[in-house]
């Protein structure tokens, strides 16, 4: 069977990775480099890892696993009647066809914006690199997981950190976990601005509703927008993100989505653990195996400088903290997500009782 994927990032590499042996596979990528890490990119800016260590695969495992890799190509349209994807460098039939286009940061819309860069790409790292080792400060917009993974690691680097943050809690976390993330990153020098919003940015810093924040290189972690136009510019279904249901498929026959472009009932999962599961299983139901996968569950391990941090489910609602580093939350007496810092062993064992909703007596 002809797998044709678009994308090389995190979905896209599992998937070739896990179905390769059985398929013909043909990778499209706009980018012209090799897979990289992009949970890695904080630590490479942070001085912390080489420029390497970024790239897990060379083009020698590509050709030994036998999978083909267009590279500096742009997958324009599909033309689902003859079953080819058109490219900018011409056509490519598939029998099973995978959107894999990931996401880009949401981009600020206040005034100034040309101060503000966002982190994506290995090529905003480079950028963000240079001018963090020439002006040894930093000014991080949106406390999402991202801009913390970057806040983390720049003040572990000993650059001047601060995180602007227009909600009071972050991760959408509440208020007590709010305070040990920040207590945690305060102790490495991280400066918090909460319940701020950006309205204007210049050369020297951000003028929020609170006051000016002073810094000279920003970076705005805003969130993401899927990457859904190629569906869209083929009459496929898309809200947010390109629709599948609980097996990727879109509103269009062997066509599939997985990682950040695609959206499951407002869900957009937005982490490489969840799109590199997503290939997992989208290997297994091109194998014919009966799988499915959940996307009412997640769970993450974020690592901000020093401190790793694991969600796992439901972290919302009524809590209750086992001991100083775990907190559950119930439904009843039923548990159903659980965020454990430092201790990401312990987070193993967790996510599985969660998964079987044991009762909170049994933990
Ligand atoms: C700085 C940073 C830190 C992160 N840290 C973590 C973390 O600690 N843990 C975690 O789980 N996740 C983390 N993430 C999120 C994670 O990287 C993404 O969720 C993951 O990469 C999604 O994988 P994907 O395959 O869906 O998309 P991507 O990895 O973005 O890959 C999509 C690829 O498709 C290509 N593409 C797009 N459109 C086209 C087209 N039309 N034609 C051809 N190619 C196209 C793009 O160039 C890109 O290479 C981080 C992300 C960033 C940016």
């Amino acid at each position: 069977m002809r797998i044709v994927i678009i994308g090389n990032g995190s979905g896209g590499v599992e998937l070739a990775n896990q179905t390769s042996s059985e398929h013909e596979v043909t990778i499209v990528e706009l980018e012209n480099v090799l897979y990289y890490s992009k949970p890695m990119l904080s630590h490479y800016i942070a001085g912390f890892i080489d420029k390497k260590k970024l790239f897990p695969y060379s083009f020698d495992w590509y050709e030994k696993k036998g999978i083909t890799l267009n590279l500096g190509v742009k997958a324009e349209v599909i033309d689902r009647a003859r079953k080819k994807l058109i490219t900018s460098d011409g056509e490519i039939p598939y029998d099973i066809l995978v959107i894999a286009t990931g996401a880009r940061p949401r981009e600020p819309i206040f005034e100034g914006k040309e101060f503000v860069q966002t982190l994506r790409t290995l090529q905003d790292a480079e950028k963000i690199k240079e001018q963090i080792e020439k002006y040894e400060d930093a000014l991080i917009l949106g406390g999402g997981f991202i801009g913390l993974e970057l806040a983390g690691n720049l003040a572990k680097a000993g650059y001047k950190v601060k995180v602007v943050h227009r909600g009071d809690t972050l991760l959408g976390l509440d208020e007590e976990l709010t305070k040990v993330i920040m207590e945690k990153l305060r102790n490495n020098g991280v400066e918090f601005y909460l319940n701020a919003n950006v309205l204007k940015a210049d050369e020297n810093g951000v003028f929020t509703d609170k006051g000016h924040v002073n810094g000279k290189v920003k970076i705005c972690a805003f969130g993401i927008i899927p990457n859904k136009e190629i569906a869209i510019k083929s009459g496929i279904h898309a809200g947010r993100g390109i629709l599948v249901d609980d097996h990727f498929r879109t509103s269009a026959e062997d066509v599939y989505a997985i990682g950040d472009c695609a959206e499951y009932s407002g869900v957009i999962c937005g982490t490489a653990k969840a799109a590199m599961e997503h290939a997992r299983v989208l290997a297994n139901i091109l194998r014919g195996k009966e799988d499915r996968y959940d996307f009412e569950f997640r769970s993450t391990v974020f690592k901000f400088g020093d401190f790793p941090i694991a969600l796992i489910g439901k972290t919302k609602g009524e809590g209750r903290w086992l001991d100083e580093n775990t907190k559950v939350f119930l439904e009843g007496e039923k548990v159903v997500g659980a965020v454990v810092i430092e201790d990401i062993r312990k987070a193993t064992t967790l996510e599985r009782k969660v998964k079987a909703r044991v009762s909170v007596n049994e933990l």
